[in-house]
């Protein structure tokens, strides 16, 4: 296919999407750091070296593109609003990104849509009286968030008693700020959205097990969650996405509480670690999909849907910088099992180094195969 598509970003998703652009031939041009993810399987010379934050990059990014998307929301949007006013074509839409990038405005944003959120509070200066204010009203614990710049849990703070506010200020410190009332949850759910010119489509609801508010796990379809909540929760998200305006996939993760009301946490504007799976388990994965819906492609819905059940396991980095390439050397003797490395050389702890994904005819067999690998990650994160 005869398009180009510019990419701010070129981490690991910007690599996986790059992966189905390959596949159909799309040229995809990325911006970010000379040795980016992306970049290693993308062999031309019109990549650009530099920050998705700063503008004359992001210009130049827009030179001889059919469509500019993301693989990050923390973009410059400035630059972005002002080059979709001269007519470049910005997927989502530049006013999406602004929105969804700073949580709060987010969550504003979904009460005024009537999107059931968790119950937020903005915290103007981040003094303590304020956080003292939060307690009163919300009762302890409750999280500390970011309001810009989060991802992997970093930006959030649970604050369990007033003993720990000055802990959680420090932690925080020189960020704009506000609070969420806890969420008592029996499951997190998530549901990738493709918003395309015409139509809202939805993968199915999954399960994500977070470790350290960080994504662990995804079992697709949920455990435990009964095919009523299932539908209830692609709805809810179907609604949230709707309330924005632009193409591509979404991934928006949710609270099930324990009287099984559906809460969204967040959304975010991009293909999605909880989507992951969908690269073996669904005919069209959520990057064939993104690809497609901004480039005005057909996706029939049933494409969308699971061909067996899957789980997808994430390999964070160790303290042994190459711990995560002992678990996928493990997962090459596992059956059934895809592995993703991310090309980004040495691992940190928590870094999100790669992934692997078992399908097989039922969950419960999928579990049984996965488990090995389980152990090997719980051992080098421990
Ligand atoms: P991501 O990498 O998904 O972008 P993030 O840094 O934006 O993560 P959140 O999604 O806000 O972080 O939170 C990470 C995890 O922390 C959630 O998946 C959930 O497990 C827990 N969490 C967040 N908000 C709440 C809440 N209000 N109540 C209870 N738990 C919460
Ligand atoms: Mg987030
Ligand atoms: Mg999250």
């Amino acid at each position: 296919m005869d398009k180009t598509v510019g990419v701010l970003g070129g981490g690991q998703l910007g690599r996986m999407f790059a992966e189905a652009a390959n596949r159909l031939n799309v040229t995809v041009k990325i911006l970010d750091k000379e040795d980016a993810p992306a970049k290693k399987i993308l062999n031309h010379p019109s990549h650009i070296s530099g920050s998705f934050k700063n503008s004359a990059s992001i210009r130049e990014l827009s030179k001889g593109c059919d469509v500019l998307t993301i693989e990050i929301e923390h973009v410059d949007t400035t630059v972005l609003k002002e080059l979709s006013s001269q007519g470049v074509a910005i997927e989502p839409y530049p006013e999406t990104i602004s929105i969804i990038q700073d949580k709060y405005l987010q969550k504003e944003h979904l009460k005024k849509y009537e999107v059931a959120v968790a119950q937020s509070m903005k915290i103007p200066t981040g003094s303590s009286k304020e956080l003292e204010m939060v307690g009163e009203a919300f009762g302890y614990p409750f999280m500390l968030k970011s309001r810009r710049e989060a991802y992997d849990g970093r930006g959030n703070f649970p604050v369990k008693s007033d003993k720990q506010i000055s802990e959680a200020i420090e932690a925080l410190k020189d960020r704009e700020l506000y609070a969420e009332k806890w969420a008592k949850f029996r499951a997190e759910l998530a549901v990738m959205v493709v918003q395309t010119k015409d139509s809202t489509l939805a993968y199915p609801a999954v399960e994500t097990v977070h470790e350290n508010s960080i994504c662990k796990l995804v079992y697709a379809p949920a455990r435990n969650v009964s095919s009523a909540i299932l539908k209830k929760a692609q709805d809810l998200a179907k609604k949230a996405v709707a309330s924005f305006k632009g193409k591509g996939v979404f991934g928006v993760e949710m609270f099930l509480l324990e009287d099984d009301t559906l809460l969204i946490n967040e959304i975010a504007p991009r293909p999605h670690n909880s989507g992951h799976y969908t690269i073996e388990a669904c005919p069209v994965s959520q990057y064939d999909a993104h690809l497609r819906a901004i480039l005005d492609l057909p996706i029939p819905e049933s494409s969308l849907q699971l061909r067996e059940p899957a789980i997808m396991l994430n390999i964070l980095g160790g303290s042994d910088p190459k711990a995560h390439l002992k678990i996928a050397e493990k997962a090459l003797s596992v059956p059934r099992t895809s592995i993703h490395l991310y090309a980004k050389g040495d691992g940190s702890k928590g870094r999100k180094m790669g992934h692997v994904t078992v399908t097989a005819p039922t969950t419960r067999e999928a579990e049984a195969i996965i488990q090995p690998l389980i152990d090997a990650v719980d051992v080098i994160s421990g």
